[in-house]
């Protein structure tokens, strides 16, 4: 059933079955579940990226500047991030793991709010890293952002680590590679999945796009909530299309079926 009616009537019985009557749910989560913490969608028409440049990852890597230009970059947004809390959606998904009905969350999100929500961190998959932590581009060592963000805005030099390696906000820059171990993860729990839901994401962004489709290419339901068109709208994988916010749809759906 493909719905794109504002009228959730069948639609969202066909949720209750579903959340009612799974018990291994595979959560897939873009931007859109973030917006409500106040998290900017920086693709959007006042987006960063209409402002900057963005960083490429060889660049981070070869130049000085480029990593005074990444910093600064990431020191604009740090505040916004440190300050932003979980909302009712993430509260939701973390109530499905509470009642056993979840196996696990991916996210395209860097927000690190499904974490900080309450997710367990073996059931949470952060497909382009997060913004919570600071690795070292060489040991992999993970530290806090705080005082490396405090450190340059004071003396505005990249940090760098004991070992001597960049550090670097622990997202998945441009032209940086998905770490394989986290692509294997999601896909192991894409394998095992008996629903799918898409929350918040226009289902655009490639591999991370596949995880979804490979569960639902398995014959599970798949049910995408976003507001505004995903690119898997009508694919014949899709069981059911729920148009609007995700804040406005999902809790009270969760809540519902766990009743
Ligand atoms: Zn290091």
């Amino acid at each position: 059933m493909i719905a794109h009616k504002k009228e959730f009537g069948p639609e969202r019985a066909q949720l209750l079955q579903y959340l009612r009557s799974s018990a291994k749910i595979l959560v897939f989560t873009g931007a859109g579940i973030s917006t409500g913490s106040g998290i900017p969608d920086f693709r959007g028409p006042d987006g960063v990226w209409k402002r900057r440049q963005p960083v490429y990852y060889d660049d981070f890597m070869r130049s000085e500047a480029a990593r005074i230009e990444h910093w600064d970059y990431k020191l604009e947004g740090w505040a916004g991030f440190r300050d932003a809390r979980p909302n009712a959606t993430h509260a939701a998904i973390v109530q499905l793991e509470k009642a056993r009905k979840l196996l696990a969350v991916v996210t395209q999100n860097i927000d690190g709010l499904h974490a900080r929500a309450g997710t367990s961190i073996g059931k949470l998959v952060e497909l382009h890293g997060t913004n919570s932590f600071i690795e070292c581009q060489t040991c992999r060592t993970r530290s806090s952002p705080e005082p490396h963000f405090e450190s340059f805005r004071q003396t505005r030099r990249p940090p760098v680590c004991k070992c001597g390696g960049f550090l670097k906000p622990a997202t998945i820059s441009f032209g940086q590679n998905l770490r394989a171990e986290d692509i294997k993860q999601a896909e192991e729990f894409a394998s095992k999945a008996d629903l799918v839901v898409a929350l918040g994401s226009t289902l655009s962004v490639y591999p991370a796009a596949n995880i979804p489709l490979s569960a639902a290419a398995r014959g599970v339901p798949y049910v995408i909530i976003n507001r505004g068109p995903t690119e898997q709208d009508g694919f014949r994988e899709v069981t059911l299309r729920l148009e609007g916010d995700v804040g406005d749809i999902f809790p009270s759906a969760v809540a519902q079926a766990i009743a």
